[in-house]
């Protein structure tokens, strides 16, 4: 089945947390382990985010406190 959404980062709100990586890892694979997350942010500047594999159910952004995910229709 084809996805119909996709999370897409405000990369100037990113504030580094971390938070998104350990949610993604723990909701999709069964462990906090953020080397398994679908999104991927960069130790050394957090506003670098890569994404992929991602199928759009946003709970990552949900957890981002600092507002820097969001879902988007695809
Ligand atoms: S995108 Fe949000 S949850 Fe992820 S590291 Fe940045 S501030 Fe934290
Ligand atoms: S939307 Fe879902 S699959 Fe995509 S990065 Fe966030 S938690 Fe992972």
């Amino acid at each position: 089945m084809a996805k119909d959404a996709e999370v897409r980062a405000n990369t100037e709100k990113c504030k580094g947390c971390l938070t998104c990586e350990m949610i993604c890892s723990l909701v999709k694979t069964g462990v906090a382990n953020p080397a398994r997350s679908r999104i991927r942010v960069s130790a050394q500047q957090p506003g670098q985010i890569t994404i992929q594999n991602c199928d759009g159910c946003g709970i990552c952004a949900k957890f981002c406190v600092f507002g820097a995910l969001e879902v988007v229709q695809i």
